[in-house]
């Protein structure tokens, strides 16, 4: 089941002297339960993408499209609406999400404020006794409650992200790049726990991450980005073990295999094009190892090949 469906989104970034076109006309669903890994180098447009989702974005944004969440237009809501949405049906968990709680008060009054925005009516035993669980959830101490945030370690201070973001059991959970400043153990362990809250509360989630084996290993699905283009989406099976778009292919050539040998890492050379300026042909051109004239000039459509696997290359058909 259809929980959302993204439709030819589109962001610029409007300012004096240039309009930087950050994502470009993007289009994909999440069902229900689901679990989305978004990847791409740094700049190709992921945490704007979602930013979008949320109405987080500054004022110099234009965003287009559709964003249907539950058959409501996410774009098409009043201010007052999306509050009452956000946090209750959809939240997100940034890395440096605690930098937004005061450091001069508990957090556990601070998330007893929070929560009390969004439902007035809880009695405030009633709200203590619900933070407390959430603190257990995400495995944290029960004195967390009562510590300030400087007390807290990285860790612990994205377990309260997490627990935060869960506070009005939503359908959806967004993390940007949530877990990337964390040791690998930390991050392994904070994943492992994230994916079976998700199990037991029935949330689905998109992951934005610069590493492909943190999305690999707790998503579903894989949308590759490149200069605000959906280049791939599919299957993470499907995308890892048989990349079609070359940009995947050389992303998948820069990260150590979750499988099998470990060859050399491979950078791929060359930078994104500049979002400010119009192009000709494919985005991907003056970095693709596998391109012909066409697509100096013509612009590729998105295949739809298996299993809704989308391919955005004008050798999609094929081999490409
Ligand atoms: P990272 O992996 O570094 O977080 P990202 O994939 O999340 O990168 P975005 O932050 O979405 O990328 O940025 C996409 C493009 O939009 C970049 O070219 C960036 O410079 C530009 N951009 C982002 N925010 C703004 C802004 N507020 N005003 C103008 N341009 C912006
Ligand atoms: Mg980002």
């Amino acid at each position: 089941m259809k929980l959302l469906s993204i439709k030819n989104e589109s962001v610029v970034y409007r300012s004096k002297t240039k309009n930087v076109l950050a994502v470009n006309n993007v289009s994909f669903d999440i069902d229900k339960q689901d679990s989305v890994g978004i990847v791409g180098e740094s700049g190709s447009g992921k945490s704007t993408l979602a930013l979008a989702l949320l109405k987080l974005l500054p004022k110099n944004a234009d965003v287009t499209g559709e964003v249907l969440f539950e058959d409501k237009d996410l774009l098409k809501l009043s201010t007052d609406e999306f509050n009452d949405l956000r946090w209750k049906e959809i939240s997100i968990v940034f890395q440096k999400s605690m930098n937004s709680l005061s450091p001069i008060h508990r957090i556990g009054s601070q998330m007893a404020d929070i929560y009390t925005i969004h439902d007035g009516s809880a009695d405030s035993d009633e709200v203590k006794g619900k933070i407390i669980n959430l603190l257990e959830m995400v495995n944290l101490p029960t004195r967390v409650y009562t510590m300030y945030p400087h007390e807290l370690s990285g860790g612990m201070m994205q377990r309260v992200s997490i627990a935060l973001s869960l506070m009005h059991n939503p359908k959806l959970i967004i993390m940007d790049e949530a877990t990337t400043a964390l040791d690998v153990i930390t991050q392994g362990q904070i994943l492992n726990e994230i994916a079976e809250l998700e199990k037991k509360l029935k949330i689905a989630r998109i992951m934005i991450s610069h590493d492909m084996s943190v999305v690999a290993n707790t998503c579903r699905k894989i949308a590759v980005m490149y200069a605000g283009y959906l280049v791939e989406f599919g299957l993470v099976e499907d995308v890892i073990l048989n990349p079609k778009h070359p940009y995947t292919k050389g992303l998948l050539k820069s990260f150590p295999p979750l499988k099998g040998e470990k060859g050399e890492l491979r950078s791929i050379p060359g930078y994104l094009p500049d979002l400010s300026i119009p192009h000709e042909g494919c985005i991907f051109k003056d970095r693709c190892p596998q391109k012909e004239n066409i697509c100096l000039y013509t612009a590729p459509k998105t295949h739809i090949v298996e299993n809704g696997r989308k391919v955005m290359c004008n050798f999609a058909g094929g081999d490409c």
